[in-house]
Protein backbone atom coordinates (compact mmCIF):
# COMPACT_ATOMS: atom_id res chain seq x y z
CA UNK A 1 0.00 0.00 0.00
CA UNK A 2 0.92 3.59 -0.71
CA UNK A 3 3.26 4.95 2.08
CA UNK A 4 2.71 8.80 0.59
CA UNK A 5 -0.09 10.56 0.38
CA UNK A 6 2.03 12.91 -2.87
CA UNK A 7 1.09 10.90 -5.92
CA UNK A 8 -2.60 10.53 -4.93
CA UNK A 9 -2.74 13.97 -4.67
CA UNK A 10 -0.79 14.83 -7.84
CA UNK A 11 -3.01 12.03 -9.59
CA UNK A 12 -6.40 13.58 -8.40
CA UNK A 13 -5.55 16.92 -9.74
CA UNK A 14 -3.89 15.59 -13.09
CA UNK A 15 -6.86 13.72 -13.87
CA UNK A 16 -9.38 15.79 -12.45
CA UNK A 17 -10.12 14.16 -8.89
CA UNK A 18 -10.05 17.13 -6.86
CA UNK A 19 -8.67 21.16 -7.38
CA UNK A 20 -8.14 22.84 -4.40
CA UNK A 21 -10.42 24.91 -3.64
CA UNK A 22 -10.05 28.47 -4.81
CA UNK A 23 -7.39 27.77 -6.19
CA UNK A 24 -7.24 30.66 -8.82
CA UNK A 25 -6.95 33.10 -5.44
CA UNK A 26 -4.33 31.18 -4.05
CA UNK A 27 -6.55 28.83 -2.55
CA UNK A 28 -8.65 28.82 0.33
CA UNK A 29 -7.13 26.69 3.44
CA UNK A 30 -8.70 23.13 3.99
CA UNK A 31 -11.44 23.34 1.01
CA UNK A 32 -11.40 21.31 -1.86
CA UNK A 33 -13.36 20.81 -5.39
CA UNK A 34 -14.03 17.25 -6.44
CA UNK A 35 -13.99 17.52 -10.31
CA UNK A 36 -15.36 15.18 -13.09
CA UNK A 37 -14.14 12.22 -12.08
CA UNK A 38 -13.99 12.99 -8.67
CA UNK A 39 -17.67 13.92 -8.23
CA UNK A 40 -18.55 10.61 -10.18
CA UNK A 41 -16.85 8.59 -7.42
CA UNK A 42 -18.60 10.78 -4.70
CA UNK A 43 -21.69 9.77 -6.06
CA UNK A 44 -21.26 6.05 -6.64
CA UNK A 45 -20.33 5.77 -3.20
CA UNK A 46 -23.84 8.27 -2.30
CA UNK A 47 -25.99 6.19 -4.31
CA UNK A 48 -24.64 2.88 -2.69
CA UNK A 49 -24.45 3.47 0.60
CA UNK A 50 -27.96 4.44 0.04
CA UNK A 51 -28.85 1.64 -1.77
CA UNK A 52 -27.30 -0.48 0.65
CA UNK A 53 -28.69 1.15 3.83
CA UNK A 54 -32.15 2.60 2.67
CA UNK A 55 -33.55 1.02 -0.17
CA UNK A 56 -32.32 -2.43 1.00
CA UNK A 57 -33.33 -2.40 4.32
CA UNK A 58 -37.07 -2.57 5.63
CA UNK A 59 -36.08 -0.64 9.14
CA UNK A 60 -34.59 2.54 7.28
CA UNK A 61 -36.38 5.66 5.98
CA UNK A 62 -34.60 8.44 4.44
CA UNK A 63 -34.64 12.58 5.01
CA UNK A 64 -32.74 15.63 4.38
CA UNK A 65 -32.99 17.98 6.87
CA UNK A 66 -32.23 21.45 6.58
CA UNK A 67 -28.26 22.94 7.09
CA UNK A 68 -29.77 25.91 8.92
CA UNK A 69 -31.96 24.75 11.97
CA UNK A 70 -33.33 26.69 14.84
CA UNK A 71 -30.59 28.13 17.03
CA UNK A 72 -32.07 26.55 20.15
CA UNK A 73 -31.23 23.28 19.04
CA UNK A 74 -27.66 23.91 19.53
CA UNK A 75 -28.19 24.86 22.99
CA UNK A 76 -30.09 21.58 23.45
CA UNK A 77 -27.87 19.24 21.75
CA UNK A 78 -24.74 20.59 24.10
CA UNK A 79 -23.27 22.08 21.03
CA UNK A 80 -23.16 25.80 21.53
CA UNK A 81 -21.83 25.17 25.46
CA UNK A 82 -19.28 22.35 24.71
CA UNK A 83 -18.55 21.64 20.99
CA UNK A 84 -14.62 23.82 21.14
CA UNK A 85 -11.25 23.72 20.77
CA UNK A 86 -8.80 25.03 23.12
CA UNK A 87 -7.35 27.68 21.08
CA UNK A 88 -3.87 29.46 22.06
CA UNK A 89 -1.95 32.22 19.77
CA UNK A 90 1.44 34.03 19.75
CA UNK A 91 1.93 36.97 20.22
CA UNK A 92 5.18 37.21 17.80
CA UNK A 93 4.11 35.57 14.91
CA UNK A 94 0.30 35.87 15.18
CA UNK A 95 -0.32 32.21 14.55
CA UNK A 96 -2.65 30.14 16.07
CA UNK A 97 -2.69 26.97 17.21
CA UNK A 98 -4.96 23.80 19.17
CA UNK A 99 -3.42 23.88 22.66
CA UNK A 100 -4.00 19.88 23.20
CA UNK A 101 -1.87 19.46 20.20
CA UNK A 102 0.98 22.09 21.14
CA UNK A 103 0.95 20.19 24.67
CA UNK A 104 1.51 17.28 23.26
CA UNK A 105 4.12 17.63 20.72
CA UNK A 106 6.26 19.85 23.47
CA UNK A 107 5.79 17.08 25.96
CA UNK A 108 3.82 14.04 24.77
CA UNK A 109 1.19 14.37 27.48
CA UNK A 110 -2.20 13.61 26.94
CA UNK A 111 -4.16 17.14 27.50
CA UNK A 112 -7.20 15.84 26.24
CA UNK A 113 -10.02 16.82 28.68
CA UNK A 114 -7.72 19.35 30.39
CA UNK A 115 -9.00 22.65 31.42
CA UNK A 116 -7.99 26.00 29.98
CA UNK A 117 -6.17 26.56 33.70
CA UNK A 118 -4.29 23.42 33.45
CA UNK A 119 -3.35 23.55 30.07
CA UNK A 120 -1.87 27.38 30.34
CA UNK A 121 -0.03 25.83 33.62
CA UNK A 122 1.70 23.13 31.83
CA UNK A 123 2.73 25.57 29.09
CA UNK A 124 4.07 27.77 31.67
CA UNK A 125 6.03 24.69 33.46
CA UNK A 126 7.47 23.44 30.36
CA UNK A 127 8.33 26.79 28.78
CA UNK A 128 6.72 25.89 25.60
CA UNK A 129 8.15 27.72 22.56
CA UNK A 130 5.50 28.33 19.30
CA UNK A 131 5.90 26.17 16.57
CA UNK A 132 6.47 28.64 14.26
CA UNK A 133 8.36 31.15 15.38
CA UNK A 134 9.88 29.90 18.88
CA UNK A 135 9.06 32.97 20.72
CA UNK A 136 7.22 32.15 24.64
CA UNK A 137 5.10 35.11 23.67
CA UNK A 138 1.40 33.43 24.25
CA UNK A 139 -1.95 34.93 24.94
CA UNK A 140 -4.25 32.98 27.31
CA UNK A 141 -5.88 29.88 26.04
CA UNK A 142 -9.02 30.47 25.18
CA UNK A 143 -12.44 28.38 23.50
CA UNK A 144 -13.78 28.59 19.98
CA UNK A 145 -16.74 26.98 19.54
CA UNK A 146 -16.28 24.68 16.27
CA UNK A 147 -19.63 25.70 14.74
CA UNK A 148 -19.47 28.10 12.12
CA UNK A 149 -21.97 31.17 12.44
CA UNK A 150 -23.45 33.43 10.10
CA UNK A 151 -26.26 36.47 10.39
CA UNK A 152 -29.72 36.21 9.77
CA UNK A 153 -31.32 39.63 8.29
CA UNK A 154 -34.50 39.41 9.62
CA UNK A 155 -33.93 42.61 12.16
CA UNK A 156 -31.21 44.50 13.39
CA UNK A 157 -28.39 42.47 14.83
CA UNK A 158 -29.27 40.47 18.62
CA UNK A 159 -28.52 36.99 19.62
CA UNK A 160 -31.27 35.94 18.38
CA UNK A 161 -30.50 36.48 14.93
CA UNK A 162 -27.39 34.19 15.11
CA UNK A 163 -27.56 30.78 13.04
CA UNK A 164 -25.03 27.89 12.78
CA UNK A 165 -24.14 25.68 10.25
CA UNK A 166 -24.75 22.37 11.27
CA UNK A 167 -21.41 20.77 12.85
CA UNK A 168 -23.05 17.37 12.33
CA UNK A 169 -26.57 16.03 10.13
CA UNK A 170 -27.67 13.78 13.13
CA UNK A 171 -29.41 16.93 14.98
CA UNK A 172 -31.44 17.51 11.85
CA UNK A 173 -32.85 13.93 12.24
CA UNK A 174 -33.46 14.14 15.64
CA UNK A 175 -35.79 17.38 15.21
CA UNK A 176 -37.84 14.86 12.93
CA UNK A 177 -38.07 12.27 14.74
CA UNK A 178 -41.64 13.28 15.50
CA UNK A 179 -42.69 14.15 11.72
CA UNK A 180 -41.39 10.74 10.74
CA UNK A 181 -42.69 8.45 13.21
CA UNK A 182 -46.03 10.28 12.93
CA UNK A 183 -46.53 10.23 9.44
CA UNK A 184 -44.63 6.91 8.45
CA UNK A 185 -45.20 3.68 9.82
CA UNK A 186 -42.11 3.05 11.36
CA UNK A 187 -41.98 0.31 14.17
CA UNK A 188 -38.67 -0.07 16.60
CA UNK A 189 -36.26 -0.89 16.24
CA UNK A 190 -35.80 1.80 13.14
CA UNK A 191 -33.48 4.27 11.49
CA UNK A 192 -33.64 7.46 9.71
CA UNK A 193 -31.18 8.03 7.08
CA UNK A 194 -29.29 11.37 6.36
CA UNK A 195 -26.60 12.69 3.49
CA UNK A 196 -25.51 16.23 3.82
CA UNK A 197 -23.04 18.82 4.35
CA UNK A 198 -21.53 19.42 7.86
CA UNK A 199 -18.96 22.41 8.61
CA UNK A 200 -16.76 22.41 11.54
CA UNK A 201 -14.36 25.77 12.04
CA UNK A 202 -11.23 24.02 12.27
CA UNK A 203 -7.58 25.22 12.26
CA UNK A 204 -6.08 22.14 12.05
CA UNK A 205 -4.37 20.87 8.84
CA UNK A 206 -6.17 18.52 6.80
CA UNK A 207 -4.14 15.51 5.12
CA UNK A 208 -5.57 16.56 1.78
CA UNK A 209 -9.50 16.13 1.80
CA UNK A 210 -9.04 13.88 5.23
CA UNK A 211 -9.68 17.00 7.61
CA UNK A 212 -12.08 19.59 5.91
CA UNK A 213 -13.93 22.17 7.24
CA UNK A 214 -17.01 21.38 5.01
CA UNK A 215 -17.46 18.07 4.52
CA UNK A 216 -20.39 15.51 3.92
CA UNK A 217 -21.85 13.10 6.01
CA UNK A 218 -23.96 9.63 6.06
CA UNK A 219 -25.56 9.13 8.86
CA UNK A 220 -28.16 6.84 10.57
CA UNK A 221 -30.00 7.90 13.62
CA UNK A 222 -31.29 3.73 14.76
CA UNK A 223 -33.87 3.93 17.23
CA UNK A 224 -34.20 1.02 19.49
CA UNK A 225 -35.02 -0.12 23.29
CA UNK A 226 -33.19 0.64 25.84
CA UNK A 227 -32.14 -2.92 26.51
CA UNK A 228 -31.66 -3.67 22.96
CA UNK A 229 -28.46 -1.27 22.52
CA UNK A 230 -25.87 -3.89 22.27
CA UNK A 231 -27.39 -6.10 19.95
CA UNK A 232 -27.76 -3.25 17.97
CA UNK A 233 -24.87 -2.18 18.00
CA UNK A 234 -22.73 -5.47 17.09
CA UNK A 235 -25.05 -5.46 14.23
CA UNK A 236 -24.17 -2.02 13.04
CA UNK A 237 -20.64 -2.62 13.51
CA UNK A 238 -20.81 -5.95 11.74
CA UNK A 239 -22.74 -3.72 8.79
CA UNK A 240 -20.29 -1.44 8.55
CA UNK A 241 -17.64 -3.79 8.31
CA UNK A 242 -19.04 -5.15 5.68
CA UNK A 243 -19.81 -2.21 3.63
CA UNK A 244 -16.36 -1.98 3.78
CA UNK A 245 -16.39 -5.28 1.91
CA UNK A 246 -18.34 -3.64 -0.72
CA UNK A 247 -16.72 -0.89 -1.42
CA UNK A 248 -13.03 -2.44 -2.18
CA UNK A 249 -11.23 -2.07 1.51
CA UNK A 250 -9.17 -4.75 2.37
CA UNK A 251 -10.60 -6.33 5.87
CA UNK A 252 -6.18 -5.78 6.85
CA UNK A 253 -6.18 -2.31 6.33
CA UNK A 254 -9.54 -1.51 8.59
CA UNK A 255 -9.06 -1.61 12.36
CA UNK A 256 -11.88 -1.13 14.98
CA UNK A 257 -10.76 1.36 18.22
CA UNK A 258 -12.71 1.41 21.23
CA UNK A 259 -13.15 4.97 22.76
CA UNK A 260 -11.97 4.45 26.67
CA UNK A 261 -15.01 5.51 28.84
CA UNK A 262 -13.27 8.69 30.25
CA UNK A 263 -12.61 10.18 26.70
CA UNK A 264 -16.36 9.63 25.32
CA UNK A 265 -18.80 12.70 23.69
CA UNK A 266 -20.76 13.81 25.92
CA UNK A 267 -23.68 12.04 24.50
CA UNK A 268 -21.73 9.12 24.43
CA UNK A 269 -21.76 5.62 26.38
CA UNK A 270 -20.08 3.85 23.83
CA UNK A 271 -18.46 5.03 20.86
CA UNK A 272 -16.37 2.69 18.49
CA UNK A 273 -14.39 4.04 15.13
CA UNK A 274 -13.36 2.29 12.33
CA UNK A 275 -10.07 3.31 11.77
CA UNK A 276 -8.10 2.63 8.14
CA UNK A 277 -4.30 2.50 7.43
CA UNK A 278 -4.11 6.00 5.83
CA UNK A 279 -0.46 6.56 4.14
CA UNK A 280 -0.49 9.28 7.16
CA UNK A 281 -1.37 6.94 10.09
CA UNK A 282 -3.92 4.85 10.78
CA UNK A 283 -6.96 7.40 11.16
CA UNK A 284 -10.73 7.52 11.80
CA UNK A 285 -12.09 6.42 9.02
CA UNK A 286 -16.46 5.90 10.23
CA UNK A 287 -17.75 6.15 13.94
CA UNK A 288 -20.30 3.94 15.73
CA UNK A 289 -21.66 5.96 18.68
CA UNK A 290 -24.08 5.00 21.47
CA UNK A 291 -25.66 8.03 21.76
CA UNK A 292 -28.46 6.64 24.76
CA UNK A 293 -31.60 9.11 24.76
CA UNK A 294 -29.79 12.50 25.62
CA UNK A 295 -30.66 14.34 21.87
CA UNK A 296 -34.13 13.55 22.26
CA UNK A 297 -34.61 14.14 26.13
CA UNK A 298 -32.87 17.08 25.57
CA UNK A 299 -34.86 18.11 22.21
CA UNK A 300 -38.04 17.50 24.52
CA UNK A 301 -37.19 19.53 27.35
CA UNK A 302 -36.11 22.72 25.23
CA UNK A 303 -38.73 22.43 22.49
CA UNK A 304 -41.48 21.69 25.34
CA UNK A 305 -42.98 18.80 22.68
CA UNK A 306 -43.32 15.15 23.12
CA UNK A 307 -40.62 12.99 21.70
CA UNK A 308 -41.62 9.46 22.30
CA UNK A 309 -42.31 6.37 20.44
CA UNK A 310 -45.72 4.96 20.73
CA UNK A 311 -46.01 0.87 20.76
CA UNK A 312 -49.59 0.88 18.77
CA UNK A 313 -50.00 -2.87 20.11
CA UNK A 314 -49.28 -2.05 23.79
CA UNK A 315 -49.61 1.23 23.79
CA UNK A 316 -46.41 1.84 25.99
CA UNK A 317 -44.80 5.22 25.33
CA UNK A 318 -40.84 5.83 26.00
CA UNK A 319 -37.93 7.99 24.46
CA UNK A 320 -35.99 5.15 22.09
CA UNK A 321 -32.34 5.09 22.93
CA UNK A 322 -30.15 5.65 19.52
CA UNK A 323 -27.24 4.02 18.21
CA UNK A 324 -25.44 6.04 15.31
CA UNK A 325 -23.69 4.77 12.56
CA UNK A 326 -21.62 7.88 10.64
CA UNK A 327 -19.19 7.80 7.26
CA UNK A 328 -17.42 10.42 5.54
CA UNK A 329 -18.16 10.87 2.20
CA UNK A 330 -14.79 12.33 1.82
CA UNK A 331 -12.87 10.13 3.68
CA UNK A 332 -14.53 7.16 1.93
CA UNK A 333 -12.96 8.53 -1.22
CA UNK A 334 -9.48 9.15 -0.04
CA UNK A 335 -9.36 5.17 1.34
CA UNK A 336 -10.49 4.31 -1.61
CA UNK A 337 -8.21 6.26 -3.99
CA UNK A 338 -5.22 5.22 -1.01
CA UNK A 339 -6.47 1.37 -1.26
CA UNK A 340 -6.50 1.24 -4.98
CA UNK A 341 -3.34 3.75 -6.17
CA UNK A 342 -0.38 1.14 -7.65
CA UNK A 343 2.66 2.29 -9.46
CA UNK A 344 3.22 -1.09 -11.48
CA UNK A 345 6.40 -2.17 -12.75
CA UNK A 346 5.34 -3.99 -15.98
CA UNK A 347 7.24 -6.57 -17.68
CA UNK A 348 9.11 -4.36 -20.11
CA UNK A 349 10.47 -2.43 -17.28
CA UNK A 350 7.90 0.09 -18.12
CA UNK A 351 5.81 1.66 -14.91
CA UNK A 352 2.10 2.49 -15.38
CA UNK A 353 -0.20 4.04 -12.51
CA UNK A 354 -3.14 2.33 -12.00
CA UNK A 355 -6.25 2.50 -9.70
CA UNK A 356 -7.69 -0.81 -9.29
CA UNK A 357 -11.00 0.82 -7.85
CA UNK A 358 -13.75 -1.67 -7.38
CA UNK A 359 -16.59 -1.39 -10.29
CA UNK A 360 -19.13 -0.71 -8.08
CA UNK A 361 -17.49 2.97 -6.97
CA UNK A 362 -15.14 3.40 -10.39
CA UNK A 363 -16.37 6.99 -11.99
CA UNK A 364 -16.02 5.19 -15.37
CA UNK A 365 -17.25 1.67 -15.79
CA UNK A 366 -16.18 1.28 -19.55
CA UNK A 367 -14.07 3.42 -22.44
CA UNK A 368 -14.79 2.98 -26.08
CA UNK A 369 -12.12 3.41 -28.05
CA UNK A 370 -12.33 3.33 -32.33
CA UNK A 371 -8.88 2.05 -33.50
CA UNK A 372 -8.18 5.07 -35.46
CA UNK A 373 -10.05 8.44 -35.87
CA UNK A 374 -11.09 7.55 -39.29
CA UNK A 375 -14.22 6.59 -41.43
CA UNK A 376 -15.92 3.80 -40.92
CA UNK A 377 -14.38 3.07 -37.63
CA UNK A 378 -16.00 6.02 -36.09
CA UNK A 379 -19.52 5.33 -36.45
CA UNK A 380 -19.01 1.71 -35.54
CA UNK A 381 -17.19 2.61 -32.43
CA UNK A 382 -19.95 5.40 -31.27
CA UNK A 383 -22.95 2.58 -32.28
CA UNK A 384 -21.41 0.38 -29.43
CA UNK A 385 -20.90 3.54 -27.00
CA UNK A 386 -24.89 4.60 -27.37
CA UNK A 387 -25.32 0.46 -26.38
CA UNK A 388 -23.72 0.46 -23.23
CA UNK A 389 -23.88 4.19 -22.57
CA UNK A 390 -27.46 3.88 -22.08
CA UNK A 391 -26.63 1.02 -19.34
CA UNK A 392 -23.57 2.16 -17.58
CA UNK A 393 -21.36 5.68 -17.29
CA UNK A 394 -19.13 5.19 -20.22
CA UNK A 395 -16.38 7.10 -21.63
CA UNK A 396 -15.41 7.85 -26.19
CA UNK A 397 -11.83 8.46 -26.77
CA UNK A 398 -10.45 8.68 -30.04
CA UNK A 399 -7.42 10.61 -29.38
CA UNK A 400 -3.88 9.60 -29.57
CA UNK A 401 -1.98 6.71 -29.26
CA UNK A 402 -4.56 3.58 -28.01
CA UNK A 403 -1.56 2.78 -25.45
CA UNK A 404 -2.23 6.04 -24.29
CA UNK A 405 -5.84 6.24 -23.65
CA UNK A 406 -5.47 2.43 -22.13
CA UNK A 407 -3.12 4.26 -19.39
CA UNK A 408 -5.69 7.36 -19.11
CA UNK A 409 -8.56 5.26 -18.08
CA UNK A 410 -6.08 3.08 -15.72
CA UNK A 411 -5.51 6.15 -14.19
CA UNK A 412 -8.75 7.01 -13.63
CA UNK A 413 -9.78 3.55 -12.24
CA UNK A 414 -11.77 2.15 -15.13
CA UNK A 415 -12.13 -1.71 -15.24
CA UNK A 416 -12.90 -2.17 -18.63
CA UNK A 417 -11.73 -0.77 -22.10
CA UNK A 418 -13.25 -1.62 -25.58
CA UNK A 419 -11.60 -1.14 -28.80
CA UNK A 420 -13.22 -1.34 -32.23
CA UNK A 421 -10.73 -1.79 -35.02
CA UNK A 422 -10.47 -3.37 -38.72
CA UNK A 423 -11.77 -6.66 -37.62
CA UNK A 424 -14.86 -4.97 -36.16
CA UNK A 425 -15.89 -4.16 -39.16
CA UNK A 426 -15.24 -8.42 -40.40
CA UNK A 427 -16.88 -10.18 -37.90
CA UNK A 428 -18.86 -7.56 -35.11
CA UNK A 429 -16.26 -8.56 -32.65
CA UNK A 430 -14.59 -6.15 -30.39
CA UNK A 431 -11.66 -6.56 -27.77
CA UNK A 432 -12.42 -6.28 -24.48
CA UNK A 433 -9.32 -4.75 -21.84
CA UNK A 434 -9.02 -6.11 -18.12
CA UNK A 435 -7.82 -3.20 -16.16
CA UNK A 436 -5.71 -5.02 -13.59
CA UNK A 437 -4.44 -8.29 -15.56
CA UNK A 438 -4.17 -5.40 -18.86
CA UNK A 439 -5.39 -9.04 -20.82
CA UNK A 440 -7.44 -8.87 -23.70
CA UNK A 441 -9.90 -11.17 -25.15
CA UNK A 442 -12.43 -11.19 -28.53
CA UNK A 443 -16.13 -10.70 -27.77
CA UNK A 444 -18.83 -10.39 -29.73
CA UNK A 445 -20.63 -7.61 -29.73
CA UNK A 446 -23.86 -9.17 -29.70
CA UNK A 447 -22.58 -10.59 -26.31
CA UNK A 448 -21.09 -7.65 -24.91
CA UNK A 449 -23.88 -6.27 -22.41
CA UNK A 450 -24.38 -9.99 -20.80
CA UNK A 451 -20.26 -10.35 -20.20
CA UNK A 452 -20.18 -6.88 -18.74
CA UNK A 453 -23.25 -7.06 -16.53
CA UNK A 454 -21.15 -9.83 -14.53
CA UNK A 455 -17.78 -8.49 -14.91
CA UNK A 456 -19.28 -5.09 -13.02
CA UNK A 457 -21.65 -6.08 -10.72
ZN1 LIG B 1 5.06 32.48 16.89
Amino acid sequence: MIQDLKPIVALAKRRGFIYQGSEIYGGFANTYSFGPYGIELKKNIKDLWWKTFVHARRDVVGLDGPILLHPKAWKASGHLDGFNDALIDCKSCKGRFRCDHLIEEATSLDADGMSLAEMEELIQKHSIACPKCGAKNFTNVRHFNLMFSTQMSKTTSSEGDIAYLRPETAQAIFLDFKNVTDTMRVKIPFGIAQIGKAFRNEITPGNFVFRVIEFEQMEIEYFVRENAWQQAFEDWLQAMHKWCDLIGLKPEHVHEKEHPLEKLSHYSKRTVDLVYDFPFGRSELYGLAYRTDFDLTQHAEHSGQRLEYIDQETREKFVPHVIEPTFGVERTLLALLCEAYEEETLENGEVRTVLHLHPRVAPVKVAVFPLMKKEPLGSKAQEVFNLLNSLWHCEYDESGAIGKRYRRQDELGTPYCITVDFDTLENDTVTLRDRDSMLQERVPISELVGILHKKLT
